[in-house]
């Protein structure tokens, strides 16, 4: 019953059902008018078999067969070495049938996740990780690919709140994929961002002053209504399993919903936004490759 209370602009099924539709119109009609041009192709990289990791990139390869995208995924065992992954990835910045490559994060510990990243040819970058298109972001470039789930986080915000000049932002959580990425882009959108982290002292009074609330974090329950102005937008992007193993988020649901009814649902909120800002990415990768100019994206 609880679910039935948040506002329903905050829900990134049914809003992923939309802007995905709108994907698969605009691509179909891409390739009609072009039609020596083959299909985007996304190439995800998993590294070991991580049960997470495999659900994931599951839900993304299925998504790409209905919008017409062609997916590949190469699997490879947990023990591979950093410079066999490198290897992959060179391979990959080179095949010319490539458009998008995403490499499924975690990584096993003995991998620098960083170096990585950095080596995706940024041409490339679907979740926009690697430091040049970090740094396009920082710099407010048009440029940027943008990584995925603060895309998708910003886009279920402007449902409910479509002018986001001067509104005052907490952001919980600071890992370059979710908490730092998704404040740069808050910035460009004129918002005034403060990042809260571990270290960081009187968090809460911080997040009570905020007008939104995003909360990347990976602690069920972390927040509640202590945290929370009246009214306040809350993205809960956090993925945690309770005692029942159901799937929850960073927010305590209930006790926000006695300051606001706009909380982002878990699951059904970021989750699947992320997965259509991927496919977003991929698409535009694929016409700025092939120079194809369309109104949508
Ligand atoms: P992460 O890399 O582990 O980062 C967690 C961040 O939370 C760190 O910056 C950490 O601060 C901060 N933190 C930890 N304890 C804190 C506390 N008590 N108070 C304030 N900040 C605290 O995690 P992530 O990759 O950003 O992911 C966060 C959550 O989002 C996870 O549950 C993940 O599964 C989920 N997620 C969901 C999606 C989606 O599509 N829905 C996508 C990505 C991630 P320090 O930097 O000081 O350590």
């Amino acid at each position: 019953m609880r679910d039935l209370k948040y506002n329903k602009l905050l829900s990134g099924l049914t809003l992923s059902t939309k802007i995905r539709e709108e994907l698969r119109v605009d691509l179909k009609e891409c390739l009609l008018r072009n039609s020596t041009v083959r299909p985007p192709c996304l190439t995800m990289v998993l590294v070991g078999d991580n049960y997470a990791s495999k659900m994931y990139v599951d839900f993304k390869h299925k998504t790409c067969q209905q919008l017409g995208i062609s997916s590949r995924l190469v699997s490879l065992d947990s023990s591979v070495s950093q410079e066999e992954l490198l290897v992959v990835i060179d391979k990959l910045n080179q095949d010319d049938s490539v458009d998008g490559i995403l490499v499924q994060l975690p990584l096993p510990d003995h991998i620098d996740k960083q170096v990585v990243l950095s080596r995706i040819d940024p041409r490339k970058d679907v979740d926009g990780l690697s430091p040049y298109n970090q740094g396009l972001l920082m710099a407010a470039s048009s440029e940027a690919v943008v990584p995925c789930t603060p895309l998708g986080i910003v886009e279920l915000i402007r449902q409910v709140e479509p002018n986001l000049e001067g509104k005052l932002v907490a952001v919980v959580g600071r890992s370059l994929l979710v908490g730092k990425s998704v404040r740069l882009l808050l910035e460009n959108y004129n918002c005034t961002t403060i990042g809260i982290h571990s270290k960081t002292k009187n968090p809460q009074t911080l997040c009570q002053m905020a007008d939104i609330v995003v909360v990347a974090v990976g602690h069920a329950g972390i927040i509640d209504k202590n945290w929370i102005k009246k009214d306040a937008i809350v993205i809960d992007v956090g993925i945690n399993k309770d005692n029942s193993s159901h799937t929850v988020g960073d927010v305590n649901r209930d006790s926000v919903y006695e300051q606001t009814i706009n909380l982002s649902p878990v699951p059904g909120g970021v989750g699947p936004m992320t997965i259509t800002m991927l496919m977003k990415n991929t698409i535009k990768l694929w016409k700025k490759r092939f120079k194809i100019k369309t109104k949508y994206c």
